[in-house]
């Protein structure tokens, strides 16, 4: 009961790459990168671990980019032809490269990564992926012409990777899709398609990420717009419901989303947001009991999975440790109660 997990990324050691910096370039090459990355990922499974997570991830070391770390290596895309592309309906702006021909895999992505860091750890391991609508927003299109027949693309690619990673042990495979917060009229009609469809025939738990954002500028500014309640998640959360995910990510330490909310999830698991990635304050265990606790009187405790609200890249190394301490020691203290 009342079992922790994390979002997905970690920071990166800075021998690794530049800290502090998103999707900061790798500081080694060839050999010596993919040693790095294997290392850096063992150091925060043991951080983890020690931390009283109970679900760990790899951090994220293996990748620059939560999309692009999956895309590098698809075919049908054009890294020469970067555009300057409005995400997230338009927050920020990225550099995108262009879909030029129909998409497809030619092998695995991160099951090098997965299979090193399955046979490194007893705990549960879990691995993300960027979802089929959050790849349309981060990537230009000149070939299909239409984003619900391109994400339906990505989600068949995306389904053979999570079918091998799957078969690797993996525990549960996470779909990141930031974009359901910026597009909540398309999720019903065809985001959710596009998810259940890269999660078809997986054995191991499947679980969606939706978030408000890293805690860059453009995010805090967007969040600032939004109004004193958040109520974005309404609008979908009854097709997300209906869908054949397992579980649901999202964030509420420091959150403006009325906890109500998690009321239209009554068939999913939550992953409970419980850490604020925005900010350098390390949370107190009794701080993370308490937010957890008020998710209690929606969620279920069986149901109910303490997580972060987001990724912690951009984190110094020291803070997201930190974080990861109060989070598990919290969600223990909060178990010690309900026994
Ligand atoms: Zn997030």
């Amino acid at each position: 009961m009342i079992t922790t997990t994390v979002a997905g990324s970690l920071p990166k050691p800075s021998w690794l790459a530049e800290p502090e910096v998103l999707w900061a370039p790798w500081r080694l090459e060839g050999e010596g990168l993919i040693e790095g990355q294997r290392d850096a990922a063992l150091a925060w499974i043991k951080i983890q671990e020690d931390a009283g997570i109970d679900i760990v991830s790899d951090g994220e070391q293996f990748r620059k980019h939560f999309v692009h770390g999956f895309l590098e290596t698809i075919e049908g895309i054009d890294w020469r032809r970067m555009t300057t592309m409005g995400i997230r309906n338009d927050r920020y702006d990225a550099q995108v490269p262009t879909v030029t021909a129909a998409i497809s895999r030619p092998g695995p992505v991160h099951g090098d990564g997965a299979k090193f860091c399955r046979a490194r750890t007893n705990r549960q391991f879990k691995i993300t992926l960027p979802g089929p609508m959050t790849i349309c927003d981060t990537i230009a299109d000149v070939h299909y012409g239409s984003r619900p027949e391109m994400a339906m693309a990505f989600a068949a690619v995306l389904n053979q990777e999570a079918r091998e990673l799957d078969a690797l042990g993996v525990d549960v495979i996470q779909f990141d899709e930031p974009a359901f917060n910026a597009f909540m009229d398309q999720v019903p009609t065809w985001g959710v398609d596009a998810l259940n469809r890269a999660i078809e025939g997986l054995n191991c738990k499947t679980a969606v990420h939706i978030c408000y954002g890293y805690g860059i500028k453009a995010n805090i500014d967007w969040k600032q717009g939004l109004g004193a309640e958040w109520r974005q998640y309404e609008e979908f959360f009854p097709a997300l419901n209906d869908s054949k995910i397992d579980q649901v990510s999202l964030e509420c330490a420091n959150s403006k989303v009325p906890l109500s909310v998690l009321g239209l999830l009554k068939d999913k698991e939550i992953l409970v947001g419980a850490i604020d990635v925005a900010t350098d304050v390390i949370e107190t265990p009794e701080a993370v009991a308490a937010t957890l606790r008020a998710a209690l009187e929606f969620v279920a405790p069986e149901r109910l999975i303490a997580c972060t609200n987001c990724g912690m890249a951009p984190l110094s190394r020291e803070v997201a440790e930190g974080k990861l301490k109060a989070l598990g020691a919290g969600a223990a203290l909060l178990r010690a109660e309900l026994h």
